[in-house]
Formats: structure tokens, sequence, C-alpha cells
């Protein structure tokens, strides 16, 4: 009995009616993508979408066919030529990764294969497995730790910030809920901490007050004394302290909380310690830099971010938590449909046990294979690269008379303002603002800014492996000439 009959006429599918058709208009993507990457310091950073591009993304559901070559004409004249720009050299805005081809090529492949990384006994599974251990293995956790895959940086957060809430929730809060705990709970972050922590809270169900941002010294790191009052005061007050958060590189200047002493703190006062490693855990590969963050091998659980600086493509976040059975005892549900059998695709582990993700993508192939391809040292030397580069903007702002530096530069994020004589902070930051957008419609360089201790400024974060020290240089070069019109354009 033949078991797979052959498909009759009315039947469909997705596949092409012919391979051969798709694999030439493949390779001439394949040539495409390559001459764009090759090409990208050439273009402008970012440039406006004309009228008739953003009409384009106005165009109804499409209910008949086209051809793929028309398909793909479409996104090379409407989408390629417009990005977000990260890629490029001198793209230096808010804070990410630039990808790398190794990447996309591993992208390519897990849609390929378009394996499902809930779980399962199958390659790609052992494979996220692997890449989460060699995440543990570059911040120095135990290898008894667990770890999590997720989408980025905000999503790894919340899972750590989630086991703390049920380890110290004093109740079963996962069968009883928030509103059974004896005491509402406390966290503590420096005020510098970003913002998918308030989220986090709120969709924990404790509240943005619960959430206590603690000063921070000169160097915007968390005040140690200001926290320690903090929890005496939350004590007094009936609340139970829970978890303190530290920054390894806070997202507005870089700073990085004394890991070390909240360790102390955490254990001293029987609190969580997580620390947010979104910009700096992986510091802890770069060997000029790794004692910044000393003490992060200490943390409870750890959120970092292979997007930023492993340039992963889109999207790739870590969760690590020391403790794999309260990871597991924070998430893992067993409902009928997914029980696991004894041999098979379903034996093994289930990886969804893990995060709040049932469906999961094959997002460790792409850190692999760049893994692979470079080894962990050369993207260790690459941070080194991009805080020596920081440093050579830090000189070049201190040696420039009409540039004012804003805040420390102690890794890759550098702050400061150009100055303009006796104007208000108001009128400061209409001008600066006014260089920075000219900077982004000229192409010459994208950067974004920020307010620190009050004080609005421009903000280039270095987490880019095609920036080379020249592009730091022009970018001064263009400020100053930039300065110079807008001055000479304002009313007096
Ligand atoms: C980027 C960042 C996040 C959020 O990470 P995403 O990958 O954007 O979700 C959290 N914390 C810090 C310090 C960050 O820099």
């Amino acid at each position: 009995m033949d078991i797979f009959p052959e498909a009759t006429n009315a039947e469909e599918t997705l596949d092409p009616p012919d391979w051969a058709d798709v694999g030439e208009l493949s390779h001439r993507i394949l040539d495409d993508a390559i001459a764009y990457l090759e090409d990208v310091r050439n273009r402008p950073v970012w440039c406006e979408m004309p009228a008739e591009v953003r009409a384009f993304f106005g165009a109804p559901l499409p209910r008949s066919p086209a051809p793929v070559a028309d398909v793909y004409d479409d996104v090379a004249r409407n989408v390629m030529p417009y990005p977000m720009g990260n890629i490029h050299p001198r793209f230096w805005s808010w804070y990410m990764g630039s990808s790398n081809f190794t990447g996309a090529l591993g992208d390519f492949l897990a849609a390929i294969q378009g394996s499902n990384l809930g779980g399962g006994n199958h390659a790609a599974a052992l494979m996220d497995s692997q890449v989460v251990n060699w995440m543990k293995e570059m911040v120095g956790f135990p290898v008894s730790a667990s770890g999590t895959l997720v989408s980025g940086g905000s999503m790894a957060n919340i899972i750590g910030l989630t086991v703390a809430r049920n380890v110290k929730a004093g109740v079963d809060v996962r069968e009883r809920g928030v509103g059974a705990m004896p005491k509402p709970l406390r966290y503590y972050a420096s005020d510098q901490v970003h913002s998918c922590h308030r989220k986090a809270v709120e969709a924990l169900g404790l509240g943005n007050q619960a959430l206590r941002r603690i000063q921070t010294d000169a160097g915007l790191r968390i005040d140690i004394a200001a926290l320690k009052a903090a929890i005496a005061e939350d004590r007094e007050a009936g609340f139970r302290p829970a978890c303190v958060i530290g920054t390894a590189g806070t997202v507005n200047a870089g700073a990085v909380d004394d890991l070390r002493a909240l360790a102390s703190v955490a254990a001293e006062e029987d609190l969580w310690f997580h620390v947010d490693g979104c910009i700096g855990a992986l510091i802890a590969i770069a060997p000029k830099n790794r004692s910044l963050v000393a003490g992060i091998e200490q943390a409870d659980s750890i959120a970092l971010d292979p997007h930023k600086w492993l340039h992963a493509p889109f999207e790739a976040g870590c969760a690590l938590v020391r403790d794999a059975s309260q990871h597991r005892n924070t998430f893992a549900v067993t409902p009928e449909y997914l029980e696991s059998t004894p041999r098979g695709l379903a034996s093994g582990e289930w990886l969804h046990d893990y995060g709040l993700q049932t469906s999961r993508g094959f997002r460790a192939l792409k850190i692999w294979m760049a893994l692979k391809e470079h080894g962990v040292e050369k993207f260790g030397r690459l941070i080194d690269q991009n805080i020596a580069q920081a440093r050579h903007l830090t000189h070049l702002i201190e040696a420039e008379p009409a540039l004012e530096l804003m805040a420390p530069s102690t890794i890759n994020i550098v702050c400061f303002r150009h100055r303009l004589d006796g104007a208000s902070e108001e009128k400061l930051k209409a001008f600066n603002t006014e260089i920075m957008l000219r900077l982004q419609e000229e192409g010459i360089a994208a950067l974004s800014d920020t307010t620190v201790q009050g004080r609005h400024c421009l903000r280039v974060a270095i987490a880019n492996h095609r920036t080379r020290r020249s592009d730091l240089d022009l970018l001064v070069t263009e400020i100053l000439r930039l300065g110079r019109e807008i001055e000479a354009a304002i009313p007096v």
C-alpha cells in the first residue's frame, strides 16, 4: 500500500511549482544581500522615506498571487533602502548591535529547518541548550545554572524578576496570586534603571511603586548607603524587601553598579540579586575591561542581550538563573498534550518550561554560527575596541572647547553637548537637538539624546563592530560644522 499517494491536482501547497526558478531568484537575493553589506559604509546611515514609499505600505491585503520575483522587487525598492541604520558604521543611537552576515545565514537556515524550540528531541533543541551553556560560561555562572533564550533583554529581565517574585513571595504565588502575599514585595534599582523593569513589575502585579529607584553617586552608580537605608525603611513600614537589581551598563551613560557590593547587600538582607547585564554582562569576556563587571558571577539571575554586543541579528536575549530548580518551578506546567514520552520526538526536557513562550524560534543557530566562526575571544576584543573608541571620543570632546562632556564615560557610551554661550538650558536643548536631527537627515551619523542629572545631552553608544576611530573624528568635525551653521541662523 502506498502511504504517501501522489497529491491530486485539487490539493495545494506553498512550495513552488518549479524549484529551479526559486533557485535563480534566491541566488540573486543572496548576491544583492552581500553587495548591500559590502556597500553599507557608502550609503547614508538613515534617510527619510519619500511619500510614494509610505503610500506603498497602505496597499490592501493581497487576494490573488504575484510572481515571487515581483514580490522581491517590491522589497528591494521599498524596504531595503530605508533601514533603521544600525548596521552602518556611524550608527550610535540608543543601544543595539550591528548584526552580522553569518548570523543572517543562521537565521535563514533556522527558518529553512523551521524547528520549534518549545522543546523536543531534535538537534536544534540541543544547540539551544548548548548556547545557553556557553552564555553561562561567559559570565562565570556554574554549570548547574539554567537559562533560556528569549526575544531580548526586556523579556530576559522579566524572567529573572518573575523567579525573584516567586521565590520571595512567602506564599505559593503561582497558585494563589499576589493578593495572597503576606507582605507587599519591594524591589530596588538605581534611578538609572532601564524602563523595562517598570513594565516587568507592573506585569508581575507588584505595581510600579514596588520598584524603588535609589539615588546614584557622581559616577551614576547606585548609592549603596541609600539602598541600605531604603531597605531598612521598607522593613520598618511592613514591606518585604525582595530583590535588588544591579545594572551592568546603564542605558543612559553606561554606568556599572558596584556588583560586588550589591551581592553583599543581597546576602546580608536576604534579597534576590538580579543583574541587568543587557549592555555590560558580556564585558566579562573582554580581556582589558572585564574587571568592571566583577561580581556579576554572584548574581541569582542575569539578563543579557546577544543582539547587542554579540551582534546577533534581532531578536536574541538570554536569561540565566543560578538555581535551575527555582527557575523551572516558576514556569513549568505540563498540560496533557505536552507530556513527554520515554523515547522519540517528545522525549527529554521541554524548553518552554523555562519561560513564558510555548513556541520558540531557533535563535540559537545565528549565535552559535557566529561564535564558532570567530571564537569568543574575538567578540571580547571587539568589546574592548568599542570601549577604547568611546575613550577616544571622550578625549576629542575634552580637547574641544566648543564641546562639553556631560557624564563620566565608563564603557562605550559618551554623553556630551555642544556649548552655546550664555544660552538657557532650554535653548541648549533645542540647539543640540537640531544638530542631532541634521546629522540624521544628512545621513552622516545617527546619535540619540537623553537627560542626565537633569541636563539634556547628545549620546553616542558604540556597540558597533564596523565603527572606526576615523568615524568618530568625522563626527566631531561634522558636529562643529553644524554647530556653526545653526548658530549663524539663530536670530539674536
Ligand atoms: C537594551 C536594554 C534593555 C532591554 O533590552 P531589549 O533587548 O531592548 O529588550 C534592558 N536593560 C538595559 C540596560 C538595556 O540596555
